[in-house]
């Protein structure tokens, strides 16, 4: 394959949802298609720690996150599709957000029963703001769950984008009998083998008992209703995000796969350019090396202590042993570890092109947001800062330990393991966190890497907000209820209770302009 069809054969995605949708089993049969594994069970494995062993590991173990199934790369059709992982429950944490920031589309598993949950809305809001393509899987049809149609209104109303049903179920739980799928103008069986072809009058061409049945009529009916009154379908759309195709399945029996699939790898994109931070665009299909990394992860091998960067290939290829200078400092160096993630193991890569996600083996030089090049002079933008959640007060156990214990939070901060804040005129520092997780890794590193124990206490707080107009700020507006901190860049923030004290500040304090970030 030559340079160009190897970037075009790249899909790069993330699936968003919210825990127990059912992402580690669509994953799985996803890899299960690919070939890339040949028996259900290997990514939910993982979350039993096969690998761990550190210390780092055993807060992972007991949180039951997988960190060595980050990023998975599987075949299909002569594609190379890579799966980027995005944590839930607890170890929901700003990483979550930024895997995001390094896929080309995004898939949004959603439980039929279920509808739209917190995680997978605040998920869809990051992939909208990207303005990225976002496929929808509708999962456990096998199970009763809403009706298609009070599903696909609920996804209209309240993710504010259009959809179009690739496939339609037919009946749900005891009475699922199938797919209709649109463009094979088929119906494929749950239980049986062969697909029923229908007509352009959306008769079969071959009759079949299951013409008689009232969840196969009610489903074809609702169908010439989605083809007749439903959004129309329209590649740009769907390439800005703005129209969702919809499948229905049941991930478990792997069922909606193929469907899903073929599909996705005719509409996902492949590869896009990039944004310089001088307002430069790099085509994925730019010679010359470059690439961003969005994560870092400690501790993957415990006996060197050092840390994974996972860095998004946005333009050229990769080679083992290739000089690149990191643009943040200008330092060059021969990059000669670094890994490809496979389903089921992690190889020493050789090669690999824009699109792919890539493992350096770091022992603290890297940090979030950092671009790296063969030899072009360029940065790529920042990754945006995510408004955090939860606040905690936080201080060194020994105070005899503070070189130690700010030298630990600038590190951490920097690898965007954590935010920080502090309180203005007692500089009281604050950390800032959008999952629980976060605090515990935090507090876990700090005592092994920086040899710290550090103190932390919640401070009541769950809302943040920025300030467009700082000049208008007294100190009088800082109280309990909205105390005033500086963020890491010095900017002024409130930090509120609830709902509740936000809008009673808002309404004494109507000349303030607050926002959020992300
Ligand atoms: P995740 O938290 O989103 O990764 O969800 P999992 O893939 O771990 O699935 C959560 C639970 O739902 C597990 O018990 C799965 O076996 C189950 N599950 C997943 N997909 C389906 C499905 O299509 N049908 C049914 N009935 N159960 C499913």
């Amino acid at each position: 394959m030559g340079f160009k069809e190897e970037i075009e054969k790249r899909k790069t995605f993330a699936i968003i949802s919210h825990p127990d949708a059912g992402k580690t089993t669509l994953t799985e049969n996803l890899l299960l298609f690919g070939g890339a594994i040949r028996e259900a069970g290997v990514v939910k494995g993982r979350k039993t720690g096969k690998f761990a062993t550190s210390d780092w590991m055993k807060v992972e173990q007991e949180r039951g996150i997988s960190v060595t199934s980050s990023v998975m790369q599987f075949d299909f059709d002569g594609y190379k599709i890579n799966i980027l992982d995005t944590p839930g429950h607890e170890d929901f944490s700003e990483d979550t957000y930024r895997t995001l920031m390094a896929v080309d589309s995004a898939v949004m598993v959603i439980d039929a029963a279920e509808g739209i949950e917190p995680q997978t809305l605040k998920l869809f809001k990051v992939a909208k703001m990207r303005g990225i393509p976002v496929f929808t899987f509708i999962n456990k049809l096998d199970r009763m769950g809403k009706e298609p149609f009070e599903l696909l209104e609920e996804i209209e109303e309240t993710l504010d984008i259009e959809t179009y049903p690739m496939t339609w179920p037919v009946g749900m739980g005891p009475s699922f009998f199938g797919v209709i799928n649109r463009r094979k103008r088929e119906i494929n069986p749950y239980r049986e083998d062969e697909p029923l072809k229908f007509n352009e009058f959306y008769e079969l061409e071959t009759p079949h008992k299951i013409e008689e049945d009232v969840a196969y009529q009610t489903a074809m009916e609702e169908f010439m209703l989605v083809e007749e009154a439903g959004d129309q379908f329209d590649e740009e759309k769907i390439a800005r995000g703005d129209l969702t195709p919809v499948f229905f399945g049941s991930a478990l029996a792997s069922f909606g796969i193929a469907e899903f699939l073929d599909t996705f790898v005719d509409f996902a994109p492949s590869p896009k350019a990039n944004e310089t931070k001088n307002g430069g665009i790099v085509e994925p299909t730019d010679k010359e090396f470059s690439g961003f990394i969005f994560k870092i992860q400690a501790n993957m091998d415990p006996r060197h202590r050092d840390r994974i960067a996972f860095m998004r290939i946005v333009s050229g290829e990769f080679e083992r042993g290739m000089d690149l200078t990191l643009q943040r400092t200008g330092k060059k160096s021969k990059i000669s570890r670094a890994t490809m993630f496979m389903a089921d193991s992690t190889k020493t890569l050789d090669h690999a092109y824009a699109g792919d996600i890539i493992g350096l083996y770091d022992t603290g030089t890297y940090q979030i947001g950092d671009t790296l090049t063969s030899s072009k002079h360029i940065e790529y933008v920042d990754l945006p800062q995510f408004t955090p959640e939860l606040f905690v007060k936080v201080s060194a156990k020994n105070v005899m330990k503070q070189k130690h214990f700010y030298k630990g939070i600038e590190q951490l901060v920097q690898e965007g393991a954590i935010q920080y804040y502090k309180t203005i005129h007692t500089n009281q520092p604050i950390l800032g966190a959008v999952g629980q997780l976060q605090f515990e890794v935090f507090e876990h590193r700090m005592k092994n890497e920086y040899n710290t124990d550090v103190i932390m206490e919640p401070i009541g707080k769950k809302i943040a907000r920025w300030i467009e107009n700082e000049d208008v700020i007294t100190d009088a507006m800082s109280t309990t209820r909205s105390t005033l901190v500086d963020d890491r860049y010095g900017n002024k923030v409130f930090l509120f209770e609830n709902e509740f004290a936000l809008r009673w500040f808002q309404d004494k304090y109507p000349v303030v302009k607050l926002y959020s970030l992300l």
